[in-house]
């Protein structure tokens, strides 16, 4: 009946993909429904027909911080469309939507001379994504920048805007952060005034930096683990032994410990069977318990 209610309204979806093609991890097996509403109209429709079926979703960006299991999943995955990905400049704000890639608005921030954004740079995810993860890097996150956010509320089925302060930010985390209870429709974010050469500069420093420390060669999802705090989980990972260990096509990266690579054919069980082992040995040998920073689906 959902399919019948989305076609009578006209609202674009697939069905039976493997979400390998939705990832940066390219891992992943089938969802059943693949949702693509193309403005917030059609997202309130999803939603309600979603809510009144009682059917979980999950809202995926650009999949680079998520694993999905080989089984796939039960919920109905929800792709924003064209509409959500537009960017609005006033002075020193810029509004974008949640379906963004970050390296779009960063681009667009440096040819409007607005500093603030170049961290972001080589962060392969959406607006969204980058809101929900505070997405950071060089010491710099989202919470710094953002004035405010536009949701949709499933509960009330509404629209409403919410305050940085509203969002409660913390490392690599934020209120909406497994909350299914809201959807991120667009974000202001508040910069300042810099040299746009400058930016660029910047931003093509980091991204050279991270081409050099990270394996960019072989699908990941970045840092599979938060760092503890005072330390960090590579240095920890690389200090167990555990760098270049193998499961199946997944390897512990040669290049940086806390990213796992898809060197060829992994499996979901593979990247999982890693990240077990390495929960183990760091347990064992430093009484730590290292928490994820990906999200598994
Ligand atoms: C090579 C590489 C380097 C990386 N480097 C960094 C780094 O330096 N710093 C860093 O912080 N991260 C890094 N990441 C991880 C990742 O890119 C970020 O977390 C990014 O912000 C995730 O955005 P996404 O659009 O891919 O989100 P997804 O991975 O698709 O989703 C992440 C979470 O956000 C939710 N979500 C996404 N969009 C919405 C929405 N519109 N409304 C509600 N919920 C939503 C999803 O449900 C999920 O829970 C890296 C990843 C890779 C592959």
């Amino acid at each position: 009946m959902i399919k019948e209610l989305l076609k009578e309204n006209l609202i674009f979806f697939e069905e039976n993909k493997n979400l390998s093609a939705y990832t940066s991890w390219k891992i992943g097996g089938p969802a059943s429904l693949i949702v693509h509403p193309q403005n917030k109209k059609e997202l309130k429709i999803v939603i309600k027909v979603l809510s009144d079926y009682k059917q979980p979703f999950f809202v995926l960006g650009n999949g680079s911080n998520v694993l999905v299991r080989d089984e796939g999943c039960s919920e109905v995955i929800i792709k924003l469309g064209e509409g959500f990905s537009r960017i609005e400049i006033r002075e020193n704000e810029i509004t974008a939507g949640a379906s963004v890639p970050l390296a779009a608005l960063a681009a667009k921030a440096a040819e409007h001379s607005l500093g603030g954004l170049a961290y972001t740079s080589g962060i392969p995810g959406t607006v969204g994504g980058a809101l929900i993860m505070n997405a950071g890097a060089y010491g710099e996150e989202m919470k710094g920048i953002v004035s405010e956010t536009e949701v949709f509320d499933v509960r009330n089925q509404e629209f409403y805007t919410l305050s940085n302060k509203e969002l409660s930010f913390s490392y690599r985390s934020s209120f909406l952060k497994n909350n299914s209870g809201y959807i991120v429709v667009s974000v202001t974010v508040r910069l300042h005034t810099d040299d746009s050469a400058a930016i660029l500069q910047k931003m093509k420093k980091y991204k050279n930096e991270r081409l050099m420390k990270q394996p960019y060669e072989f699908p990941n999802a970045g840092s599979v683990f938060k760092n503890p705090e005072g330390d960090s989980a590579g240095r920890l990972i690389e200090s167990v032994g555990l760098k270049g260990r193998s499961v199946g096509g997944a390897q512990i990266s040669e290049k940086h410990a806390n990213f796992i690579v898809n060197k060829g054919g992994a499996k979901a069980k593979d990247v999982l069977t890693l990240i077990s082992l390495i929960e183990k040995n760091i347990y064992d040998h430093y009484n730590i318990r290292l928490e994820k920073e990906i999200i598994i689906l």
